[in-house]
């Protein structure tokens, strides 16, 4: 079967899925603390989920990361990585990887590296549990604790994405950067999206990533890497720990030209570009019937239609760029 390329030459090669849209956090810079989530009958089902992953596969889909809402909150999920693994075993897919919250992850560790997945990225924004509570609106800092450590005693590779708000002063991304270092652990920080009607984030508000690096670089030696993920992320080499230090600008369209991914949501919508409205419904062909024509023809629609870059548009009272879509609808 043809690999998938869009208009402009680029090859897509990287899925994203979230699985679900509920979580057992509320953080603030992306839920509602009452927030309506889709109803069941609307959802992918598991085997649905594995169906789409296996069209893209077919297609040339080398990467698959599985994302959320909390995604080891579903019901069942490690049917799904179980399925999946099977497209690492023949080879065809190069790489399974999963972004969580890490409150499920104690009891799940040991069975995501048996099924293959080498890596997870774990989003933990603080290290302190007072700030912890404020920001998820739980008290489980104790669990993420313990889910990380159990990631880390099956083999697996740890990245922690930190979102970036608050003050610099408060030390915390100092702290962070030293606890990475000292665990073996990568750490990514994300420049926070005001997403839908969510509003900012609590202690102060959303720091550009420059000017982290900025601060970052007054006490840590910080070496540029010549390395692209045809993503939003630049990295830095961290000389006192040897760690990689990355900067994700998810709004910037400097890496727009690589771009080599789709995001499908749990309710089987995908879509070309985070910053575009612009998407194609998947469940339709998928319940169609049982064979995946429609499901392919629905694919080749959709990246035919993958736009060049972002169009974010702006919010006029803060001039910053605004996604309507909530983060864990369409996974991060
Ligand atoms: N629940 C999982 C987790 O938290 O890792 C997976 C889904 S979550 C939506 C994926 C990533 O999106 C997390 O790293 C989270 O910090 C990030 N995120 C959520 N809202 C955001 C926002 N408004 N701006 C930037 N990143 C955001
Ligand atoms: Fe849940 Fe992840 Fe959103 Fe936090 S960022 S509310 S953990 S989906």
């Amino acid at each position: 079967m043809p690999s998938l390329v869009d208009p402009f030459g680029r090859s897509i090669t990287y899925l994203r899925v979230s699985i679900t849209d509920r979580c057992d956090f509320r953080c603030r810079y992306c839920m509602a603390e009452d927030t309506t989530f889709v109803p069941r009958r609307d959802l992918l089902t598991l085997e649905e989920i594995d169906r789409v992953c296996t069209a893209f596969v077919a297609r040339g889909v080398r990467k698959i990361r599985i994302t959320g809402g909390e995604p080891l909150v579903r019901r069942d999920v490690m049917t799904l990585f179980r399925s999946l693994s099977r497209h690492l075993d023949s080879g065809d897919l190069g790489e399974l990887a999963l972004t969580t919250n890490g409150s499920q992850l104690a009891r799940h560790a040991r069975e995501l590296a048996d099924n293959g997945v080498k890596r997870v990225n774990v989003s933990l924004d603080t290290l302190d549990r007072a700030r912890f509570k404020e920001i998820t609106r739980q008290d489980r800092l104790a669990d993420v604790m313990e889910g990380i450590a159990a990631a880390k005693a099956a083999g697996l590779a740890i990245k922690i994405n930190k979102v970036a708000f608050g003050r610099y002063e408060d030390g915390e991304f100092d702290s962070m950067l030293r606890w990475c270092g000292e665990e073996g652990f990568d750490l990514t920080l994300i420049e926070a999206m005001p997403l839908g009607e969510e509003g900012g984030p609590p202690g102060g508000g959303y720091l550009p990533l420059s000017e982290v690096r900025g601060r970052l670089s007054e006490n840590w030696t910080l070496t540029d890497v010549p390395e692209t993920t045809g993503g939003p992320a630049r990295y830095v080499r961290v000389a006192e720990t040897g760690r990689k230090l990355g900067f994700i600008t998810p709004l910037s369209s400097h890496f727009c030209d690589g771009c080599n991914r789709v995001r499908l949501t749990c309710t089987g919508t995908l879509f070309m570009c985070l910053g575009q409205e612009d998407s194609v419904d998947l469940r339709a062909p998928l319940r169609a019937g049982e064979g995946d024509g429609l499901l392919g023809e629905a694919i080749d629609r959709a990246v035919a239609r993958k736009p060049k870059g972002h169009e974010f548009a702006s919010d006029p009272a803060s001039g910053r760029p605004v996604v309507g879509r909530h983060m864990n609808l369409t996974g991060g």
